[in-house]
């Protein structure tokens, strides 16, 4: 159980160890570390907060780690114990984690707490799918790649279930995250893992990523992050020709939710501000195209717009903020520029106001007249709103199916005909049905998409260790 009454005394600045510590990070390998130049890290709620120093691997460093990866042999039974201890540690280290989430990726108190859940539910249920899967080969060495919006979680799955079926890790965090990746291995290192089973090497996408994914070397790799950049990697594999060479990829979306005139409005309004603001609309999952039945449109949407300006946006170190600052200034510009564009043309709906130090973006409504409208995935608090006529309920699962992602969907609706109606034509991976459209639980409700949005397996389901092994040859161990 987590201790989150000490998370709480910990969020007291004053009382908090954590609050002004500066951490300092950078390749962790089994090899000696040469060391390339140094970035420094700033809190996204307050620039004036220096976060700590990661330095960045250099070429030397990536050769080093190519050449010192090797299988984790110990038994499946010995690499669980380890996993499960890790689990501990990490449990043990929540002040120091909650720290991290917020003044590194701007998370608040309730998204740290699920992403620690998440990361120890990940650790435990890999390792006993590992051992289940004693007798397997894993692949080698594994390159795992990850995104900055669940720094901890995310970063922790993809390692754990290569580490799981017995291969070598390479580490690859994001930029903008490599302070907690290196506070992770520091712990999955003091509790087993050894060295040349997990290195670190953090560094851009372009470099470190690259040479990390087109290595004959390189058994497999696993990637969490945008559609974009699991094609490039794609295309980096290619030429090493490993046809086999397994790329598990978890993408974006461009998630939907439709809500018809039998819904409950309070509890619509309430799942949907949740679906498309929480931590700051910077979730794979999160809600990005709302269609509204059009006989309650315009009540309904009165509800929202309210509901919103009840949201209070701040620093995450304080437990009255519900919206924290978007991960840096890039991803704001981008929000940015999104909605300004909007606005020009007329659409934009409502925006609530941001504090103007550190990225913030107001959560914002824009009016569309579809899921067509959009090009792509704005990773952000802005929701685009649409309507539609009972009777063309049809043409806007089409639409949905169209947009080639295939992500969560959320619907609410009474009618138990009509969900069915649409859940049944949609291709898509994860469906929330009369409640928020966030959220996945480690062994019970696996989290993937389809089409442009993902490989499979889903993480957190049966399915996903054993892509990490080579399926033994029957009558072979
Ligand atoms: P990103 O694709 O920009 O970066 C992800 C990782 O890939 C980073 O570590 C980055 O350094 C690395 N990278 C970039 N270019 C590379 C290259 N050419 N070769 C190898 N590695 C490279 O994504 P992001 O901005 O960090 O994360 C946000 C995206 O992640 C959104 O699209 C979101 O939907 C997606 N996401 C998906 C899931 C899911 O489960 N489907 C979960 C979280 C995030």
């Amino acid at each position: 159980e987590l201790r989150e009454p000490d998370a709480l005394d910990d969020i007291d600045a004053a009382r908090s160890p954590w609050a002004d510590h500066r951490w300092q990070a950078g390749p962790v390998l089994a090899a000696e570390v040469t060391g390339g130049e140094a970035h420094e890290v700033r809190n996204p709620a307050r620039p004036d907060d220096v976060v700590g120093q990661v330095v960045q691997a250099n070429e030397a460093d990536l050769g080093a780690a190519l050449a010192a990866a090797a299988p984790w042999t110990e038994s499946a039974a010995q690499r669980a114990a380890v996993l499960n201890r890790a689990a501990d540690l990490y449990e043990a280290n929540f002040g120091e984690i909650f720290a991290l989430l917020a003044r590194e990726a701007g998370k608040g108190l309730p998204d740290a707490v699920a992403e620690l859940r998440e990361a120890v539910d990940f650790l435990r249920y890999y390792a006993a799918r590992g051992e289940e899967l004693a007798d397997a080969a894993p692949w080698g060495v594994f390159t795992c790649i990850s995104p900055w919006n669940f720094p901890l979680a995310i970063f922790t799955g993809q390692i754990s279930a290569a580490l799981a079926a017995g291969n070598a890790v390479l580490a690859k965090p994001a930029e903008a995250t490599g302070l907690i990746a290196h506070r992770a291995v520091e712990l999955l290192h003091q509790a087993g893992v050894p060295r040349h089973a997990l290195q670190l090497v953090p560094g851009a996408g372009r470099k470190v990523g690259v040479a990390l994914t087109g290595d004959a070397r390189v058994g497999g790799v696993c990637f969490t992050g945008s559609t974009a950049t699991a094609q490039a990697i794609h295309r980096a594999m290619a030429p090493v020709l490993r046809p086999d060479a397994p790329l598990i990829a978890e993408t974006g979306g461009l998630n939907a939710m439709i809500v018809d005139s039998t819904a409950l409005p309070e509890q619509a309004v309430k799942d949907i501000v949740i679906s498309a603001f929480q931590s700051a609309g910077q979730r794979c999952s999160a809600l990005r195209v709302l269609y509204v039945q059009k006989d309650i449109a315009d009540s309904f949407t009165e509800m929202l717009l309210g509901a919103m300006d009840e949201l209070r946006l701040g620093d995450p170190w304080r437990i009255s903020t519900d919206i924290g600052p978007v991960i840096d200034a890039d991803a704001k510009a981008k929000i940015d520029a999104h909605v300004a564009a909007a606005k020009a043309e007329g659409r934009l709906v409502h925006q609530v106001a941001a504090p103007r130090t550190g990225t913030f973006v107001g959560p914002a409504v824009i009016r569309v007249s579809g899921i067509g409208d959009l090009a792509e995935e704005i990773f952000g608090p802005v929701l685009h709103l649409a309507t539609y006529r009972a009777e063309d309920l049809d043409r806007v699962v089409d639409a949905i199916n169209a947009s080639g992602f295939g992500l969560t969907f959320g619907m609410h609706s009474r009618i138990d005909d009509r969900v069915d109606q649409v859940t049944r034509r949609l291709k898509v991976g994860n469906l929330y049905i009369n409640r928020n459209q966030i959220g996945a639980i480690v062994g019970s409700q696996p989290f993937g998409g389809e089409g442009l949005s993902g490989t499979g397996p889903k993480a957190g389901g049966p399915n996903y260790v054993p892509r990490f092994t080579r399926r033994p040859l029957p009558g072979h161990a």
